[in-house]
């Protein structure tokens, strides 16, 4: 998280009095560190992953592990601690004798009082051989963390604490609920980070919203669920706030596991990646080309089956945390005719991606959504400003928004040499993915971060997907790959990536010719090693003027990522698509090279030595495997354990 300055936070109604001046100043701010950074070249290709914990209490004595909301005392030990552990906590040293230069990690708190957030101490560079060192380095974060732990509480990697508002005591210490800031039935409001700008953000959320946030995850269906189902735990008799009603008034409809708070979503652990572009140029098309990959990564990373102790229908935790921090009112939901607001937004100020932002000729206008809702006044701000118009329909999206959280000390001037304000609106757009302009100072270079893949359990998976997201990043940059497909598509595709078991069950949207006319690499080889280009890149020539529905098609994760040989060969739940969405099977030829034996000729083509190969592989393994059924995701594994998991007081097997 950035933003963590002190001062006296605006409650909703003067907050939002105040919202027009931030956005105004929030622009001019954006308009200033764009004039100072639009010519900027030659920034390094770096990069850097975020990683976020929950911290859980448990012990021998006593098994039953809850939420330790020591977050203020872990981070206050971390930072007194200047050698931070590093003799107990030592990074493996490299086979090749290769010396790390990373300074200690960096740790930051998160919405959660049970949440951690460690990057490393500065970012990654471009050797392959600091490919390698990232595992390690998250194994000394976590070792760290550990260290400046009480013996019975321990960093862990799960997207969300599966009991996290269930009946009973899930937290160390005990809270009761409801409390004034977030009014939930199911968490106390010392479940949040008590830095007066999250229970600020909660509180907020629900007052611009008129009620408490709306969590609702459809609930796994089983031979033993009772249908219409409704979630036991909602209490309908509660009269203490007035968001009480809210449950009486159809919050809690039948067959869905009920959630009321910021919390529910915002407390989830995810693993993100933020990238440094050489220029502006360079970062706006990074940043399109990684939004189609957006829901594949989403799907393969799921890890996410439980909720409030009850087992879900979906395997991710986007949309929950989407509905977490929606804060659009009934008149912007479209459930009351526009009065007081100024559009219908379809969309919570979570959601993915809306736009693409860069200029590459490539991107045909069918690709962008023509209902796109933005603040023309601020677009017509920018471009006066100089911004060219995709990029400032961008930034006018982003600002159809209110800033939540205002604080009165910092509306006493404007502050050109600050981004505070642009940061608020920026900040609290959680799309995923984040076009990130330089700070205001310029020291660093325009970057994108990757948001949507789901935390994995071990220090080996997370940096199995840092890394591949890396190289396929490389191999987007050198080979000019075209992801392209319309922005609505990859909502949809957002969607699709909730069922459970999307990864082996579902079609995504991608696609079909990666390769830009004329400069598809010689060294591309399909999966089985034999250099023959696949009949889509050779019988299908680019047609960019073509229907833009013949552009793409729906494949599995196992097409997309190990290409159509490797799919038929290995076919999991779904075999590999021999027809379109209507039905017609034209595409039983249209083999896809998939997005790994892509990164292997990336690799076979640049000096990369064998050790380094030979690790590298591991990790890609590890993709490849996730795609096509081979290993379990996260969220199957833990429905496995939860489906095969003896009643209490039945004997182990
Ligand atoms: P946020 O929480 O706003 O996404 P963080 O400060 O937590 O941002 O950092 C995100 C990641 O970006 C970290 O891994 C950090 O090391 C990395 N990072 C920092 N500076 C750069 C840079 N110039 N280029 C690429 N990555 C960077
Ligand atoms: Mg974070
Ligand atoms: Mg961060
Ligand atoms: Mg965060
Ligand atoms: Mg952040
Ligand atoms: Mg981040």
């Amino acid at each position: 998280m950035g933003l963590l300055a002190l001062g006296t936070a605006l409650d909703w109604p003067d907050a939002q009095k105040q919202a027009h001046l931030v956005r105004e100043w929030g622009i001019k701010q954006l308009l200033e560190i764009w004039k100072k950074a639009k010519g900027k070249e030659r920034d390094a290709m770096l990069w850097g992953d975020e990683v976020e914990y929950l911290v859980v209490t448990y012990s021998k004595d006593d098994p039953k592990v809850l939420l330790s909301l020591r977050q203020a005392d872990i981070l206050d030990a971390l930072a007194k601690d200047k050698s931070l552990a590093q003799r107990r906590c030592s990074p493996t040293p490299d086979e090749s004798g290769y010396k790390s230069n990373q300074p200690n990690p960096v740790f930051h708190p998160e919405f959660g009082r049970f949440m951690l957030e460690a990057t490393p101490g500065k970012p990654w560079g471009i050797e392959f051989k600091e490919l390698l060192e990232v595992e390690s380095n998250m194994k000394l974060r976590r070792c760290i963390a550990k260290d400046h732990m009480r013996p019975n509480e321990y960093p862990i990697t799960l997207t969300t604490f599966p009991r996290i508002g269930s009946p009973g005591v899930f937290t160390d210490p005990y809270y009761p609920v409801s409390g004034p800031k977030l009014r939930s039935q199911f968490v106390p409001d010392e479940i949040a980070n008590p830095h007066i700008r999250f229970p600020t953000l909660a509180a907020n959320i629900r007052s611009r919203r008129g009620r408490k946030v709306q969590v609702n995850v459809p609930v796994f269906r089983d031979e033993n669920t009772s249908w219409p189902w409704k979630d036991p735990t909602v209490n309908y008799d509660l009269h203490q706030w007035p968001e009480d009603d809210d449950v009486r008034n159809g919050a809690a409809p039948d067959n869905f596991i009920h959630m009321d708070a910021m919390a529910f979503g915002m407390g989830s652990c995810c693993l993100q990646i933020t990238f440094q572009a050489k220029n502006l140029t360079e970062g706006r098309q990074m940043y399109d080309q990684l939004s189609p990959l957006g829901p594949i990564m989403l799907a393969l990373t799921a890890a996410t089956p439980v909720y409030k102790g009850f087992l879900a229908d979906t395997d991710v935790r986007w949309n929950q945390i989407s509905k977490a921090v929606d804060d659009r009112t009934p008149e912007e939901l479209g459930e009351k005719p526009l009065e007081k607001d100024r559009w219908r937004i379809p969309k919570s100020r979570y959601a993915s991606n809306s736009t693409y932002i860069s200029e590459d000729a490539r991107l045909r206008p069918e690709y962008l959504d023509p209902d796109l809702v933005i603040d023309e006044n601020i677009k017509q701000q920018l471009l006066d400003g100089g911004m060219d118009d995709r990029l400032a329909t961008h930034f006018a999206h982003l600002f159809i928004r209110d800033p939540i959280v205002i604080f009165a000390e910092d509306l006493q001037e404007l502050d050109l040499n600050k981004t505070d304000h642009f940061e608020n609106i920026q900040s609290t757009n959680w799309q995923h993915m984040r076009f990130k302009p330089p700070p205001a100072d310029n020291s660093i270079g325009w970057r994108v971060e990757f948001r949507p893949m789901e935390i994995q359990i071990t220090d080996f998976e997370n940096a199995a997907f840092a890394v591949f997201m890396v190289l396929i990043t490389r191999v987007i940059l050198s080979y000019r790959l075209n992801f392209y497909i319309p922005i609505k598509k990859v909502d949809e595709n957002m969607e699709t990536a909730h069922a459970r078991d999307a990864v082996l069950t579902r079609r995504f949207y991608f696609r079909r010719n990666l390769f830009p006319p004329a400069t598809r690499p010689s060294r591309r080889g399909s999966p089985s090693g034999s250099s023959t280009p696949t009949s889509a890149a050779t019988s299908r020539p680019p047609t960019p003027f073509g229907p833009v529905e013949d552009e793409y098609r729906l494949m599995t994760i196992n097409e997309i990522i190990n290409g159509t040989a490797y799919a038929r060969a290995n076919p999991g739940d779904v075999p590999a698509s021999t027809t379109d969405d209507k039905g017609n099977d034209e595409y039983a030829t249209d083999d896809f090279p998939g997005l790994i034996p892509l990164v292997e000729s990336y690799l076979d083509s640049v000096n990369v030595d064998v050790t380094t190969r030979c690790r590298l592989a591991r990790y890609l393994d590890l993709i490849r495997k996730r795609a096509s059924g081979e290993l379990w995701t996260a969220a199957h594994w833990i429905r496995n354990f939860v489906a095969n998991h003896p009643e209490p007081d039945e004997p182990s097997p």
